[in-house]
């Protein structure tokens, strides 16, 4: 059960016809609320000019104001825009806009095709519309992350607080206002701060938000939420989104040594059980588990790890890929070779999977996962807003 009122923008119609039913507000009137907030993205009461005075009144009184406040843009060269964002309490979080720079087929195409779990084009732009940029969003979960990877940024943050699923759908609601001119929302993906399944209520009803016919209305399959191996709340997604929502796993190793080394959640979860919990997701056919790799000098890029892995995902519906680590200023690890992560893809491909190596965009403004914030903690670089 919740401890604290659910937040305005955390509400689906449902729960906005009971709350203005019992206010003695007409039926329709959810409807028009959460279409404000949600498909028009506005979040002043003052704004929503066809409903009743006394109902904006009602909303204002209830808090429904900006959750987050945009406080830098960090815009690389190859258009990725590097969003940090203050919450009310004064926490920062990441989330990132990840265009693709030219048409389908693309590199930086494929990068946001594969992170979003997207196996093929079949539902493509319709024939005669103009050609529209596609954009991937990466949101965020948690303030910092209780998983404590090695090589991860957030993990060596550790966690500072869960966010709301205002505070993750509200991600989306700013950065489609941020759009720029012939842009299109067209995929989120949950790897940003913190391990979505850990959050999970928040993740679940975010999902529920994003995907609203009468809200974005994003496509589930359009939507992947990435995690590091919880068991247990994997295959509750499972059953909770029919296996509709896209499912991402950071696997980064294939055997428990290497993997528990690396990802700490291991211990608790092995190979043995995570892998049957993928087994058991109720995937729709013709759909793909994406496999993260996260590839690490010394640890886990040795091609016998990636025979390992080829022998461990064998029958299973995935793609994977490859990810060379982003070096972190709390690690001295960092990527292999380039000759490295070839030879350890070339093992994969010749085992027949499909695998991909995802070049880090947005490098020039510290793209990866948690680093803006720590960058924006050091206090000579940061002005207090709020
Ligand atoms: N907690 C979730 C989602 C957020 S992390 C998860 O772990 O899946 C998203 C992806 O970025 C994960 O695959 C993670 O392993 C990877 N990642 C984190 N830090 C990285 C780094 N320094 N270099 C490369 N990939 C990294
Ligand atoms: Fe958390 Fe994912 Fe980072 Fe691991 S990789 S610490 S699970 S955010």
């Amino acid at each position: 059960m919740r401890s604290t009122p659910l937040h305005p923008v955390a509400r689906l119609p449902e729960e906005w016809s009971a709350s203005l039913a019992a206010r003695g507000e007409r039926s329709f009137t959810a409807k028009q609320v959460f279409h404000w907030i949600h498909r028009r993205g506005v979040l002043d009461p003052a704004a929503m000019t066809n409903l009743p005075a006394r109902l904006r009144e009602h909303l204002a009184a209830e808090g429904l104001a900006e959750v987050l406040t945009p406080e830098r843009i960090h815009r690389s060269e190859d258009g990725t825009r590097k969003l940090l964002l203050r919450l009310r309490d004064g926490a920062t979080i990441e989330t990132v806009l990840l265009p693709a720079v030219s048409g389908p087929g693309s590199q930086a195409q494929l990068d946001a095709d594969a992170a979003a779990g997207e196996d093929d084009d079949e539902d493509d732009d319709e024939a005669g519309a103009a050609p529209r940029v596609r954009v991937t969003q990466c949101i965020s979960t948690q303030v910092g992350c209780a998983m404590g990877c090695s090589f991860c940024a957030s993990g060596v943050a550790g966690l500072k607080r869960h966010l709301g699923a205002e505070e993750i759908a509200g991600q989306v609601l700013l950065g489609r206002a941020m759009l720029e001119e012939g842009e299109e929302l067209r995929n989120v993906v949950y790897m940003g701060m913190g391990e979505p399944l850990h959050n999970y209520e928040a993740t679940a009803r975010s999902l529920r938000l994003l995907t609203h016919p009468e809200g974005i209305n994003l496509s589930t399959r359009r939507v992947t939420v990435s995690t590091s191996g919880l068991v247990p709340e994997i295959a509750r997604l499972g059953a909770d989104f029919g296996g509709q929502i896209a499912l991402a796993i950071s696997l980064h190793a294939a055997d428990d040594a290497t993997r528990s080394a690396l990802m700490p959640i291991n211990r608790k979860y092995p190979l043995d059980e995570l892998l049957a919990a993928l087994r058991a997701y109720p995937l729709p056919r013709r759909r793909r588990i994406t496999v993260e790799y996260t590839l690490v000098a010394g640890q886990n890029d040795d091609p016998a790890e990636a025979r390992r892995l080829a022998k461990l995902l064998r029958g299973l519906p995935v793609k994977i890929n490859l990810i060379p680590m982003n070096p972190i200023e709390a690690s001295s690890l960092g990527p292999p070779g380039q000759d490295r992560v070839a030879a350890f893809q070339e093992v994969l491909t010749q085992a027949g999977y499909s695998c991909f190596v995802r070049r880090r965009r947005g490098d020039d403004v510290s793209a990866a996962c948690g680093q803006l914030v720590l960058l924006g903690a050091k206090p000579k670089v940061r002005r207090a807003v709020g």
